[in-house]
C-alpha cells in the first residue's frame, strides 16, 4: 500500500498525522514541499485544490489533512484502509507512556520527548481533558487576553507533536503494573511500556438535573477558583457541605455581592473552623436542608436557581446568576485499583515530594493526584516533575 503525505518543515500538524502513522506500523513517503515546491502544484492538483498541509494519500484514497486521518481513526476505518486488520490486537512496546492528554499529560509528553525519550501519548475518553469543556481561561499565564479551553490545549497538543510524540486514541480499560514491562489494554490494542505517566485527570461530580446540564458553563460552574471571576457583583450558590464547599463559598464571597450556601442537612461535614469562618461571613448566607430544585434561564444561560426545602417541601428562588456545584470529583483511578496506593477518595498517593507511585516506574501528574489545588497550571507543572522523575528513573535503570 503507497501512502503519500506531503508535509513541511514546522507544521504540528503534519508531525501529528505522521506520528499516528508511525503508531500504525505504516510506512509512509514524505513529500516535503518546502524543500520541493515544484511539488507543491502536483499536491494542489492531487489534493482537488487544498492549499494546506499535510495531504495525506492511502493507494487511491486522498484521505485529507490531519484532522481527517484521525476522524477516520475514530470511525474505524483507517486500520481496513491501512490493510491493518491482522494486527489489530498486536502489542505495540513504547519506552515511555502517558496517559491522559489534559494539561499535564501534555506537559509531560513535552519534557519527555524533548529528553528524547518518544513518549506516546494515550488521549482517553476525552482528548485535551477538563478544559475542552470551558470556553474561557484566564488564568493560565502566557495568555494576557485569556484563551479558549480548547484552544489552550489544541495548542499543547501541538506543542507536544512539535517534538515528535505519538498521540494516540484510546481508554486504558486494563492493565498490569506488577511486571515490567507494563501491559495497558484499550479495546483494540495491548501496549506495554518501560515507564508509565498517569495523568489521567479527576471528574467533577454534577447533580444530574436536566437543567444543570443544559446551563453547564452558561452559569453552572464546578470550578469557583476559575469561574468566579465572571459573576463579580452577582448573587451566585454554592452547593454542597463538605471542605470545598465551605472554602469556595468563602473564595466567592470576596467578589460576590451574596452567596448562598445550599446543604441538604442541617449540619455540615466541613471541619469546625471552616464552618465558624462561614458563618461568621457576613456576605454568605445559609439555606439549608435544601436541595437545587431546578436552574432557570432562557437563550444566553443561567437566570435563577429554584431551591426546595427537602423537609417542608417548600419551593423559592434565590435570585441568583450562577450556580457552583461542589459536591466532590471523581479520580479516573478505576484501572489502578489495587495496583496503585491510593487515598479513600481513589485519588493517587505520590510518594513524599516525588511523582513517583509505589511501584517503581509509575509516576503520577495532575488532578489524579491533587484533590487539592486542581488547577491547569498545577496539573501541567506536575506533569513536567513527572517527567524529570521519569527520566532520571530511566537513566538510573540503565
Ligand atoms: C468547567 C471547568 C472549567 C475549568 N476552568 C479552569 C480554569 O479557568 N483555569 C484552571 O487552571 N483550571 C480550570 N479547570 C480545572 C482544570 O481543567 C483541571 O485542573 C486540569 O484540566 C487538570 O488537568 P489534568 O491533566 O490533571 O487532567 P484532565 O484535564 O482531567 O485530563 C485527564 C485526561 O485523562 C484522560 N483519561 C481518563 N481516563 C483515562 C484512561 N483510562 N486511559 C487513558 N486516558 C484517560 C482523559 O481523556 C483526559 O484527557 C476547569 C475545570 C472545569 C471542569
Amino acid at each position: 500500500m503507497k501512502i503519500d503525505v506531503y508535509s513541511k518543515e514546522t507544521c504540528p500538524y503534519c508531525d501529528r498525522a505522521k506520528g499516528l502513522l508511525k503508531l500504525k506500523g505504516a510506512e509512509f513517503n514524505e513529500i516535503r514541499i518546502d524543500l520541493h515546491p515544484e511539488l507543491r502544484d502536483v499536491m494542489i492538483e492531487r489534493a482537488g485544490g487544498a492549499r494546506t498541509v499535510p495531504q495525506i494519500f492511502i493507494g487511491e484514497t486522498h484521505v485529507g489533512g490531519c484532522d481527517d486521518l484521525f476522524a477516520l481513526d475514530a470511525q474505524g476505518k483507517l486500520d481496513p484502509l491501512l490493510n491493518r486488520e491482522e494486527t489489530k490486537m498486536k502489542t505495540l512496546h513504547k519506552r515511555v507512556i502517558v496517559l491522559g492528554s489534559g494539561p499535564a499529560g501534555y506537559t509531560a509528553a513535552i519534557y519527555a520527548a524533548r529528553a528524547n525519550l518518544q513518549p506516546m501519548i494515550l488521549a482517553g475518553p476525552q482528548k485535551g481533558g477538563q478544559l475542552t469543556t470551558t470556553t474561557e481561561v484566564e488564568n493560565f499565564p502566557g495568555f494576557k487576553d485569556g484563551i479558549d479551553g480548547n484552544e489552550l490545549m489544541n495548542q499543547m497538543e501541538a506543542q507536544a507533536a512539535r517534538f515528535e510524540t505519538v498521540i494516540a486514541y484510546g481508554e486504558v480499560v486494563e492493565c498490569d503494573l506488577s511486571k515490567r514491562p507494563f501491559t495497558l489494554k484499550t479495546d483494540d490494542t495491548t501496549y506495554t511500556c518501560d515507564a508509565l505517566i498517569i495523568a489521567t485527570g479527576a471528574s467533577a461530580r454534577y447533580m444530574g438535573l436536566e437543567s444543570e446540564t443544559k446551563y453547564k458553563n452558561r452559569g453552572v460552574s464546578a470550578c469557583a477558583t476559575c469561574d468566579g471571576f465572571f459573576f463579580r457583583g452577582q448573587k451566585v450558590a454554592v452547593v454542597g457541605g463538605g471542605d470545598t464547599a465551605l472554602e469556595e463559598a468563602g473564595y466567592l464571597s470576596q467578589m460576590c455581592e451574596r452567596v448562598f450556601l445550599i446543604h441538604r442537612r442541617e449540619e455540615f461535614r466541613a471541619s469546625k473552623a471552616m464552618q465558624d469562618r462561614v458563618k461568621a461571613n457576613p456576605k454568605i448566607e445559609l439555606v439549608l436542608n435544601s436541595v437545587p430544585d431546578e436552574v432557570l434561564g432562557d437563550d444566553k444561560g443561567m437566570t435563577d436557581l429554584r431551591v426546595r426545602n427537602i423537609k417542608t417541601g417548600e419551593k423559592k428562588e434565590l435570585g441568583v446568576t450562577g450556580m457552583f456545584v461542589a459536591i466532590g470529583h471523581t479520580p479516573n483511578t478505576k484501572v489502578f485499583k489495587g495496583q496503585l496506593d491510593m487515598d479513600g477518595a481513589g485519588y493517587l498517593l505520590p510518594q513524599g515530594r516525588t511523582t513517583k507511585t509505589n511501584v517503581p516506574g509509575v509516576f503520577v501528574a495532575g488532578d489524579v493526584a491533587d484533590a487539592h489545588y486542581r488547577q491547569a497550571i498545577t496539573a501541567a507543572g506536575m506533569g513536567c516533575q513527572a517527567a524529570i522523575d521519569t527520566e532520571r528513573w530511566l537513566g538510573e535503570q540503565e
